[in-house]
């Protein structure tokens, strides 16, 4: 294993998604959903949920969304030069038969890295446009839609998107722990988790 690389441990994950509660609680307030970009922001997701809930209060759901990045396919459907493909998108029907819509919701959006920024941007413009659309579609305005978004690691390096805060509608963004621009190592794509763990440790991310 390289030591160029970066290496997570799962209590490191767990840590920074509470201390990531916290902060969200005391500003923009509770989540009313999760929108987790998989498969990274899956498990982060799930934790921070933990976090967000005081002891008796509902569960907040979890929609899952899919998203993959194709670079230098030279069709240049985005500004920034990269593809993004939805693989799995929210299910707006079954969301307003067992939850609700998303139109007045406090939304997180949950991924485990901010590398290009790419992916966030679209998942933000996306889910706005969508939000947005449905919310035209029932004659209504987006009211208090806010939308934020968590990663455990955000990459400093130059971006090749950025959020658009005026989407945001007084939402955050919050990273974990911002990390040097090097490829980090989650412990969930570890073949070898004993030694995922010692190295976390040695590098002092445990
Ligand atoms: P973006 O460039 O759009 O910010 O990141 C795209 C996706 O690439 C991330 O959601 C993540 O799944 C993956 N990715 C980027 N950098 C890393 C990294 O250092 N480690 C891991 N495990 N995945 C990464």
């Amino acid at each position: 294993m390289s030591q160029d690389k970066i290496y997570i441990s799962y209590d490191c994950v767990h840590k920074l998604c509470q201390k990531a509660a916290d902060q969200i609680l005391s500003t923009v307030g509770k989540p009313d959903v999760i929108v987790a970009i998989g498969g990274g922001g899956f498990i982060p997701s799930r934790i921070i949920r933990t976090f967000l809930r005081h002891q008796g209060e509902k569960n907040i759901p979890i929609q899952a969304i899919g998203l993959s990045l194709y670079e230098d396919l030279g069709t240049g459907s985005d500004s920034i030069g990269k593809e993004v493909i939805r693989t799995q998108w929210l299910d707006f029907g079954a969301l307003a038969q067992h939850f609700d819509s998303l139109i007045g919701k406090n939304i997180l959006i949950v991924d485990e890295v901010d590398d290009t920024r790419t992916t966030l941007h679209y998942a933000l413009t996306e889910l706005y446009n969508d939000v947005k659309e449905n919310a035209e579609k029932l004659g209504k305005d987006m009211g208090n839609t806010k939308f934020s978004i968590f990663v455990v690691n955000n990459k400093l390096k130059e971006k090749r998107a950025e959020i658009d805060e005026s989407l945001m509608n007084g939402g955050m963004y919050l990273s974990g722990e911002d990390v040097p621009d090097k490829w980090i190592a989650y412990p969930w794509e570890s073949s070898d988790i004993d030694t995922h763990t010692k190295l976390a440790k040695e590098q002092g991310n445990n």
